[in-house]
């Protein structure tokens, strides 16, 4: 069984030593991803290492890659997304670097870095604002629903009655 990762690294000290890392992250150490999600079944793979960027301050650099499930909301059904992000992030770079860099950032703590917060901020900002199958029909319902909006509003019993009276 592979060793989960650390929530947590140093950044000098991984830095200097040019840290490689690779592993599992659970969706259950992930509670506000979570919360986008229809099902917990997932496991979220993750590369990185650290270096020295070319701006005054270090990098993340690396990828993740996941399934994740969310719920259609044309058919409420459940959907498969499948994500894989390149992560390129200066650790507390200054403003001017970030518009300069144009890169993503993490922001270290007391020098270290919550590699689990980063991977969750990076796959809620990879999820579809509006996850939709790619099939249009996936809800055979939808269609009729857009062509007869009116359905809802047909003719009220009573009114025909009131009609029929007016005509005695
Ligand atoms: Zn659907």
């Amino acid at each position: 069984m592979r060793e989960k990762l650390r929530r947590h690294y140093q950044i000098q000290k991984e830095v200097s030593r040019g840290g490689k890392f690779q592993g599992k992250i659970e969706l259950a150490d992930l509670s506000r991803l979570s919360e986008f999600l229809l099902s917990g079944q997932s496991d979220i793979l993750v590369e990185f290492s650290f270096r020295q960027s070319d701006y005054d301050v270090p990098m993340v650099e690396g990828r993740l890659q996941a399934r994740l499930t969310v719920e259609c909301q044309r058919c409420l059904k459940a959907m498969e997304i499948p994500l894989q992000i390149e992560l390129k992030l200066l650790v507390s770079p200054t403003d001017s670097e970030v518009v300069e860099s144009s890169l993503d950032t993490v922001f270290s703590e007391n020098g270290s870095v919550d590699i689990f917060k980063m991977v969750e901020d990076e796959l809620i900002l990879g999820l579809p604002l509006v996850a939709l199958h790619d099939d249009v029909a996936c809800n055979e319902f939808w269609q009729t629903q857009e062509e007869n909006p009116e359905q809802a509003t047909k003719e009220n019993p009573f009114s025909v009655l009131a009609k029929l009276k007016t005509t005695h």
